[in-house]
């Protein structure tokens, strides 16, 4: 059997596999990041979906596979060359999911994160819309894998829900890997923290808007300044108060985070405020970060926050973040 066919049937074994070969060795290194680089033998993974003690339906959804840079993942050297540091690195990291979350409330169903298109495993084709600093660094720091039937609409369909039913769309920003899916929502109130809107607009930065739809009319966010436990502001979504917008900037401009609240935990969609729970829990800052004081900010407010209160915390590209959904399993620092 080859190394292909045998990646194809490991799926989630693809980590293993590699460490089980041998190729941790200094000559196998290259070799390792060119199966990393490689992602198009990936395979689907089903959506978690879970009720909550309240009643709540939560779906975790997984829309595709990225591989980013190591010095992407993982902030090392210099802060200020944290961006030429990534263009550099040629180590890729594991492929990581790709997380939407979806929502069955009885005001409304609710998404958290558009999720990209399938058009984005071509990237240099995908992007021809963008300007030329996007182009340059999302095509030389991102790989991504998404079949048509992986995209949040069709996963949407068969799990029995019309994206026409869905009434917000919760951006936790505007990064290209959890944006794009906007298509798929004419009908629903988009929102986006101003900061986050506004600051794209003026700079880009992982934002290709040129593959918005003209439909795209988002609601520019304004918290209200009253504390939600740890943040300073929220936005309290549903007037039942068990849903709440909080800011959670640094990883980009105006980075929001969602709270749900059950009677017995509370949940935290934390987009990219970290990777995954171990930063969380190391108090690890990725490598992508826009602004480094305020992601160290958000980070400790996320830490202040799962120690006051029993939190699933589920960040969008930690490969645990399904099964920590599925279990209910707290996180403890
Ligand atoms: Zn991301």
């Amino acid at each position: 059997m080859t190394r292909r066919q045998l990646l194809q049937r490991s799926g989630w074994g693809l980590g293993a596999l590699v460490a089980g070969s041998g190729l941790h060795s200094l000559s196998g290194r290259i070799r390792t990041n060119e199966i990393f680089n490689d992602l198009s033998t990936l395979e689907a993974v089903s959506p978690v979906s879970v009720t909550t003690a309240s009643g709540l339906r939560i779906h975790g959804i997984q829309t595709g596979w990225i591989a980013i840079k190591s010095a992407h993942y993982k902030m090392t050297g210099i802060e200020s060359l944290r961006f030429p540091a990534i263009i550099a690195d040629l180590n890729w990291t594991r492929p990581k999911p790709m997380l939407s979350w979806l929502i069955e409330h009885p005001e409304g169903l609710i998404v958290v994160d558009s999720g990209e298109r399938a058009g984005a495993r071509d990237l240099t084709r995908y992007l021809a819309c963008a300007d030329a600093g996007s182009q340059f660094f999302i095509t030389r720091n991102f790989r991504v894998q998404i079949e048509p039937d992986w995209e949040l609409g069709a996963q949407m369909q068969r799990l029995g829900l019309s994206t026409r039913d869905v009434r917000w769309v919760v951006q936790t920003h505007l990064h290209f890997d959890h944006a794009n899916g906007f298509a798929f929502f004419p009908k629903s109130q988009i929102l986006i923290s101003r900061a986050e809107y506004e600051g794209h607009r003026q700079m880009p930065l992982g934002a290709v808007s040129c593959l918005y739809p003209i439909t795209f009319d988002p609601r520019p966010l304004d918290y209200l300044e009253r504390d939600f436990g740890v943040f300073p502001a929220h936005f309290p979504l549903t007037k039942a108060e068990d849903i709440a917008i909080v800011p959670t900037p640094g990883h980009s401009y105006g980075h929001q985070s969602l709270v749900i609240e059950d009677e017995q935990r509370r949940y935290l969609l934390a987009g990219d405020l970290t990777f995954d729970e171990r930063q969380l829990r190391q108090r690890e800052l990725g490598g992508i970060v826009w602004d480094v004081p305020k992601s160290r900010e958000s980070l400790e407010r996320a830490r202040g926050f799962v120690q006051s209160t029993p939190t699933v915390y589920l960040p969008s590209h930690d490969p645990e973040s399904l099964s920590r959904l599925a279990r209910g399993q707290i996180t403890t620092l």
